[in-house]
């Protein structure tokens, strides 16, 4: 956003700033190779200042509050800064702490997750001496952030196992609260037999109510339980402390902001990107940089105090490895569940919808370089960022 509008808005009039807490950016999808050593470190992550234009100011601060009717952000220090227009990207965290028995014993000792750099280095060096047992990836409740991760980590863990000879040693089991592994219908029975010809078991509708360290079992609300010896799990997750202490968020400390137009409901002057926002969309990275394209035209619409006319339509678009140099692809919206066909040229592809390849797969390997070199910087893409059903199968529907 910084990038799309200091070269829209004139430096004389308005000023902008970034606040974040961290001053190193991580490109989250790499952290799904760390533990398979296909990534380190050093490919996922880069300082913030490197991708910002000139005539930006980057504060390194921990945002502790917003007063939204004196629009004044307050920081750690005390310090603060006011706004005439506020956009809140503080994205989602993990938060293990609020399960029974996760950050215990056993965390990061047999119990991992892998949505943090210091967690997938972690479970990184315990798979490198692991001689096999139970491998169990749960899921403790929705939403989180890249529904399609956990699918991805099990079929990499099969891949990675059978490669270094031990796959008849590992069971591995994907335990989610979920109906079956994905939320949409067509996209689930496709990811379904993808598990099963993998040997890889699913556990649906399981609701973790504690962690028994002692004995290494997963317990549900309905007393269910299943054992591991070693768990890779997603904790619950939230938006950041300051969007609760600041009442502008749900119980869970996403923000409500319409669906279409990314403003808040309440505040006309503050608006949500990303993983921060409540919408019934995909807390991706795809949905983020769709969602700036039309935020963009809203914030310029929002100045001008005209109609915000650019509406988004909860377009995601993801890459999920399957292991072996394959990869599916899905492309959805708000409307249109994920369906086959080709992408993005229809008839050519040469992408493919809901099949495995590895031309998929490459495109999940290209995206890397895409992200830091095109999408940070706000270079334009050839895909539009409303979802298109040009080359989708739609006798599916
Ligand atoms: C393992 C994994 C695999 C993934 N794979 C994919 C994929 O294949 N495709 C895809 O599209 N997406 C994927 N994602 C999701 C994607 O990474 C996120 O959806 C995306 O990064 C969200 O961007 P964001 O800007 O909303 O939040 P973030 O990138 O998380 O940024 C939030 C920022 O807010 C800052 N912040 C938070 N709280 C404060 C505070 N109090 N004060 C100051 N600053 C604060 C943080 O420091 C951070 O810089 C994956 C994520 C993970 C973890």
């Amino acid at each position: 956003m910084a990038n799309k509008l200091r070269k829209a808005l004139g430096k004389a009039e308005w000023n902008i700033t970034i606040v974040d807490k961290e001053d190193t950016h991580y490109y989250q999808p790499g952290f799904l190779f760390i533990p398979f050593g296909n990534y380190t470190k050093k490919d996922v992550v880069k300082p913030i200042d490197k991708y910002l234009p000139s005539g930006i100011t980057l504060i390194k601060k921990d945002i502790q509050k917003i007063d939204p009717v004196s629009n004044i952000v307050t920081l750690a220090d005390a310090t603060s800064l006011t706004y005439d227009i506020l956009i809140i990207a503080s994205g989602t965290q993990i938060k293990p702490d609020e399960t029974l028995g996760l950050k215990d014993v056993l965390w990061q000792k047999d119990i991992f997750d892998f949505y943090t750099l210091e967690g997938a280095l972690a479970l990184h060096k315990c798979f490198e001496s692991w001689k096999g047992g139970k491998l169990v990836m749960a899921i403790t409740e929705i939403p989180f952030k890249c529904p399609i991760a956990p699918i991805e980590f099990v079929c990499l863990a099969d891949a990675f196992f059978t490669k270094k000879g031990i796959r008849n040693n590992v069971e591995i089991t994907l335990v989610t609260p979920l109906p079956g592994a994905f939320t949409k219908p067509i996209a689930t029975q496709m990811l379904s037999g993808v598990l099963s010809s993998k040997n890889i078991n699913i556990i649906p509708d399981f609701y973790i109510e504690h962690i028994d360290n002692e004995n290494k079992k997963l317990v549900s609300y309905d007393e269910k339980e299943v054992p591991f010896d070693v768990l890779t799990i997603v904790p619950v997750n939230k938006g950041a402390d300051f969007i609760g202490a600041s009442g502008l968020g749900d119980e869970l400390n996403f923000i409500p902001v319409n669906k279409q137009t990314l403003q808040h409901e309440q505040y006309k002057n503050i608006f949500a990107i990303g993983d921060a926002a409540a919408l019934p969309s995909s807390k991706a990275g795809s949905v983020a940089h769709f969602e700036a394209d039309v935020l963009f035209e809203n914030i310029l619409s929002a100045i001008k105090t005209e109609t915000l006319e650019a509406k988004f339509d909860g377009h995601s678009n993801c890459y999920i490895e399957t292991g072996f140099g394959k990869a599916t692809l899905i492309d959805f919206n708000y409307e249109t569940e994920p369906l086959p066909g080709n992408f993005p040229i229809p008839g050519i592809g040469p992408f493919k919808l809901l099949k495995t390849t590895w031309i998929n797969h490459l495109g999940k390997l290209f995206f890397r370089w895409l992200y830091w070199n095109i999408l940070l910087k706000a270079r334009p893409l050839p895909v539009s960022n409303h979802m298109s059903m040009a080359g989708k199968k739609t006798d599916r529907l």
